[in-house]
């Protein structure tokens, strides 16, 4: 894949400040609206591609991509397709205007998706876009773009390029960007928080996670172990708000371990291109590397370990079901973030003790809470800090809904109205 160098930055930055000045800003609300349904609508004609493409550059399993990813893309540009043309009822006053020119960076996790959560809310507040994608997932993007050429907006509206984290700092360091969004590792947020400081720019960060779900002893046990299943081996783990530390009362400690380790017995790994498979493989050698490392460290740190008897293929990067008990706050496993399909279990004995070490990590991404309590959950809510708050449910994404962190995992919301405050000047 082509590594984007300064002057290309340069030329994309000029063709997007040219489409703000010339076709793009002079394109109503109403119009802006359009292009976005075509978008979305092309999407969803194309979903198959999509789906095939993002699970051969990802890893990650085609009823993943098919069922998730590709849908949640489109209902991303359908949703802000409607808020284009009613931006003046939005709560940002009469005449909220676009920023001018964002530029965006983008991990590797949810490629497509991540592509649409920035691009959907830019574009429907007015502005122009200059996209990154992450070095080792750009396949979708590129699609996409050929996507929006097809659906007929003006040249330069939308520039994608290609590169690693060079192409990226380039694109933040450039002086004719107005904002910055980014989605990544926390360590690359606060770089780029120092170099956009005292420029001007706006700037939102979506960064790490180490979430904690939270069992209760009244939950219904079977639906909150589903729950525990997909919050942390949905997507191998790669996934911010992954729920990757599972607090549960000690009064149902066992039988929840028991019951998660019989359900991890089912799970197939393997080819990501069939749909029967429900952990498709690591995205790089550095993310396995990564990986290998910390769970490592629980076992040395004295956590115990357990993995289902499970085949890993010979070609390319794999890393079973992974579930550390005994953990304590202490331990590396429970204070970084892994990124891949490994579980840390600790357990609690009242309420308080739960938020105490819920709340206990420098992130604040999201977190869940399972019980049959409502005044619980409301009473959990309120203490938990976490900008997303899951309950008897987990990963659910909705474009309405907003979506960011407090603390290291950065500031800015995305998704919902919220999702334009951050493209408006407002
Ligand atoms: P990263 O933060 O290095 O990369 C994310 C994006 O930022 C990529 O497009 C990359 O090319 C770009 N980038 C890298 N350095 C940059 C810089 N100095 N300036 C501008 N852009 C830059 O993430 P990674 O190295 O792929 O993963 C490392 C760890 O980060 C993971 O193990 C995981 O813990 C975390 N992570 C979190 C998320 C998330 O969604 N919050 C996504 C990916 C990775
Ligand atoms: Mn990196």
């Amino acid at each position: 894949m082509a590594q984007a160098g300064p002057t290309d930055v340069d030329r994309a930055v000029a063709a997007a400040r040219a489409a703000y000045e010339g076709p793009w800003g002079a394109t109503s609300g109403r119009d802006r609206a359009k292009y976005l349904y075509r978008i979305a609508r092309v999407i969803q004609e194309r979903a198959r591609e999509f789906a095939v493409l993002e699970s051969l550059d990802n890893g990650k399993p085609i009823r993943e991509s098919r069922d998730v990813d590709i849908p949640l893309a489109a209902a991303h540009f359908f949703y802000y397709a409607g808020w284009a043309d009613k931006l003046e009822h939005a709560g940002f006053g009469p005449d909220p205007r676009p920023l001018g020119v964002a530029g965006q960076v983008i991990p590797w996790n949810f490629p497509l998706l991540m592509a649409a959560w920035k691009l959907a809310p830019a574009l429907a507040a007015g502005n122009t876009c200059v996209l990154k994608p992450a070095e080792t997932t750009p396949l979708t993007a590129l699609l996409l773009a050929e996507v929006i050429g097809e659906a007929g907006l003006p040249p330069g509206t939308v520039n994608i390029l290609t590169g690693d984290g060079a192409t990226g700092q380039a694109l933040v360091a450039h002086p004719g960007v107005d904002k910055i969004a980014f989605t990544g590792s926390t360590e690359v947020g606060k770089e780029i928080q120092r170099a956009v400081a005292g420029t001007g720019k706006k700037l939102t960060l979506e960064l790490g996670g180490k979430a904690a779900n939270v069992v209760f002893d009244d939950a219904p046990l079977d639906q909150a172990v589903e729950g525990i299943v997909n919050g942390i081996f949905f997507n191998q783990g790669h996934v911010c708000c992954a729920g990757s530390r599972l607090l549960v009362q000690e009064s149902v400690a066992d039988t929840v371990l028991d019951r998660l380790k019989r359900r991890l017995g089912t799970l197939r790994l393997g080819d990501p291109l069939d749909k029967n498979t429900d952990i498709g493989a690591i995205n790089s050698r550095e993310q396995l590397d990564k990986i290998t490392e910390l769970a490592a460290a629980g076992e040395q740190e004295g956590a115990e370990r357990w993995s289902p008897a499970c085949a890993l293929p010979d070609r390319g990067y794999w890393f079973p079901p992974t579930v550390f008990s005994g953990v304590s706050q202490a331990h590396r496993i429970a204070q970084e973030e892994i990124f891949g399909p490994v579980l840390s279990v600790l357990t609690f004995r009242t309420p308080e003790e739960a938020v105490a070490k819920a709340n206990n990590t420098p992130y604040g991404l999201s977190a869940g809470i399972w019980t049959e309590k409502g005044s619980r959950i409301f009473w959990m809510a309120q203490r938990l800090r976490a900008g997303v708050i899951w309950a008897n449910t987990y990963n659910r994404f909705d474009p309405a809904s907003p979506f960011g962190g407090y603390q290291e995992s950065g500031f800015g919301r995305e998704g919902g109205r919220h999702g334009l405050a951050g493209y408006l000047d407002a």
